[in-house]
């Protein structure tokens, strides 16, 4: 996707420089940020406008990688100062992750303001930032047809009440099961996918990491196991990618009703098997859409009793 047609999905959220350090290895200053895994994922299927912030410091590298891959950056904020910083440890088992530093820099004022050649998209994907920004993104769209949100611990902590209403203005909710749990204060995560669903999106996708993931909407229950790898390098990103393929898909079949949801999650799924091979983008770079397609058929099949 190299035209300069006007993108079909917009997705904001952050941009990072991470340093991310696993047990076997550690990489310095390498680009992150939950828009810029959930674009890359997403210009494999559609065309797809990015919303974030960066610094002057920003290397134009980064950029270059983006524009390489067909990712519109008419919504990219360019502002004085350095761009965000965050730094992260994985334990032993690759499960547990702890943040050893977190530096806001430029994305402490970040007013997301979008270009008029994104209103108009039909998908809009709202990406890990403070409730308040999601909706400030969500009421300058003039007739999206499918938005999704994503969210963390540190805004279910500190802006519950705004998140709740973001919630209930979109299409589908996107988190993980401790966040589900948290949320919703319930353990069962039936019982938090009821609740979630009762204050208004039509699904609720929870992710469980390589368990995979379990779609829910108010009559159906869905369940896709992650495509299994023998290795991989860095999860960091992965439901930032899995979600930018997920919304990428359903844009490109332009179609929302839950079998399309279902396939949409099967690429969503395979994508992010690919992104956490390599540290960053490396390997998203690298990649093309037979070698996606390719994997979504074999995961298919994992899946398919007869
Ligand atoms: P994930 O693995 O889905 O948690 O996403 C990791 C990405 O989120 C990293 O590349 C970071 O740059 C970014 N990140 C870390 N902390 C935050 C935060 N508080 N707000 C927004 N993005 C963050």
């Amino acid at each position: 996707m190299k035209t300069k047609e006007t993108p079909c999905l917009v997705i904001v959220g952050s941009i990072g420089i991470d340093t991310i350090e696993t047990p076997r290895e550690k990489q310095i200053e390498i680009l992150g940020g939950s828009v810029s895994y959930a674009c890359a994922a997403a210009s494999f299927f559609t065309k797809t406008g990015m919303v974030g912030i960066v610094g002057n410091d920003f290397p134009a590298e980064y950029r270059a990688l983006w524009e390489q891959m067909g990712i519109d950056l008419a919504g990219l904020q360019t502002e004085e100062g350095k761009t965000f910083r965050w730094s992260g440890v994985y334990e032993e088992n690759m499960d547990n992750r702890r943040t050893l530093l977190t530096e806001l820099n430029v994305f402490e004022h970040f007013m997301p303001e979008l270009p008029d050649s994104y209103r108009s998209a039909p998908y809009l994907f709202l990406g890990n930032i403070a409730p308040a920004l999601q909706l400030h993104v969500l009421e300058q769209m003039t007739e999206p047809k499918f938005i999704l949100i994503d969210t963390m611990d540190l805004w279910i902590n500190i802006a519950r009440e705004k998140l709740i209403e973001v919630i209930g203005k979109c299409n589908m909710l996107t988190l993980n099961e401790s966040e589900a749990r948290l949320l919703t204060n319930t353990h069962s995560l039936m019982e938090a996918a009821k609740l979630l669903l009762s204050w208004g999106p039509q699904f609720v996708l929870i992710k469980k990491g390589a368990s995979g993931s379990m779609l829910f909407s108010r009559d159906n229950l869905f369940l896709l196991h992650a495509f299994p790898l023998a290795d991989f390098k860095d999860p960091t990103g992965a439901g930032d990618t899995f979600a930018g393929g997920l919304m990428g898909a359903l844009a490109e079949s332009n179609n929302t009703d839950e079998p399309a949801i279902r396939r949409a999650m099967l690429y969503g799924s395979v994508t992010a098997a690919f992104g956490v091979e390599e540290f960053s983008l490396a390997r998203l770079a690298r990649l093309d859409r037979a070698q996606i397609d390719a994997r979504a058929e074999q995961l298919k099949s994992m899946c398919t009793i007869s």
